[in-house]
């Protein structure tokens, strides 16, 4: 007779990667709506309260009736490190495996995602059977795409979201500040008061581009991160390819990621459940 561990079923966990920008939630949402699963999110920034426009959260209505745990809740100057990732989302994930629904970890902090899975002696590895999927957009697309995003955000609020936490003394080494948006706002805000229209003007859009420069730098990095964890053992990434999504718009694009993306990734889900 087998040892009570090996006799034990390990759940199921399904984690969506991918740089910033290529859809990650989108696709997890889709998972989580085929597969009756909720969604536990592994980014880091988003894990703080408030900034939802910059970090880029989704919205209720992108939520399509989706629980989503970990968005918000860390309060904005709390460091929360990589080890307290691992405990909240592992509660998380356990809670979700008890109700018998998928956890779908979606979000672009592979070093939390790192953590959460072989961190502090691989015990979440003992529990859980990981099913890894990357979204990959060819970088000419996706840094176009980001920049665009970045016009939206200022639509949807940017400034006035940051102006809103801007704080002469801040650290931007600590908590949501760090964020992507924040740090490169200062000058702006800083002249904000008293400064000629124009130099304000120049201010924000050197803000803009340094911001559109560092989400570019962002996806580099992560995608490095990326192909680092693909080289480990237990990393069996599984790749989409979403570029040609990002070279259609309306409905082409909504078809292309059906068939692309959600499709496909909805088949290889369906195989590892049944596995
Ligand atoms: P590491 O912890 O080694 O930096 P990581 O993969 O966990 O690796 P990332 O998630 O790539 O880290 O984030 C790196 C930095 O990018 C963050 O510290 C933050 O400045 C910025 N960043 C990441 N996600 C967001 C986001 N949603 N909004 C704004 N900025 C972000």
């Amino acid at each position: 007779m087998g040892s009570f561990q090996t006799r034990v079923r390990k759940g199921k966990v399904v984690v969506v990667m991918g740089a910033t920008g290529t859809g990650k939630s989108r696709l997890a949402i889709d998972l989580a709506v085929h597969f009756d699963g909720e969604v536990v999110n592994s980014d880091k920034m988003q894990l703080y309260d408030g900034l939802d426009v910059v970090t880029n959260k989704v919205t209720e209505e992108e939520t399509r009736g989706i629980p989503h745990h970990l968005l918000g809740g860390v309060p904005q100057d709390a460091d929360f490190t990589a080890s307290d990732y691992r405990r909240a989302a592992g509660r998380v994930v356990d809670a979700i495996a008890r109700r018998g629904r998928l956890p779908v970890v979606a979000g672009g902090s592979n070093s939390y995602i790192e953590e959460l899975i072989d961190g502090a002696g691989r015990e979440f590895r003992s529990r859980y059977e990981c099913c890894f999927l990357w979204v990959d957009v060819q970088s000419k697309e996706l840094h176009q795409f980001v920049a665009e995003r970045v016009d939206r955000m200022l639509e949807r609020g940017l400034v006035e979201e940051v102006r809103a936490i801007f704080d002469l003394e801040a650290d931007y080494g600590r908590g949501i500040r760090k964020a992507i948006g924040v740090p490169e706002m200062d000058g702006f805000l800083r002249a904000e008061e008293g400064a000629h229209e124009g130099t304000k003007a120049r201010l924000l859009e050197a803000a803009i581009d340094e911001i559109k420069a560092n989400t570019c730098k962002l996806t580099c990095c992560q995608l490095q991160k990326i192909n680092r964890l693909r080289g480990l053992p237990g990393w069996d990434v599984h790749c989409v390819d979403a570029t040609d999504v990002f070279r259609k718009r309306g409905e082409e694009a909504d078809r292309a990621w059906e068939e692309v993306v959600s499709g496909p990734s909805i088949e290889m889900v369906q195989k590892f459940l049944n596995q």
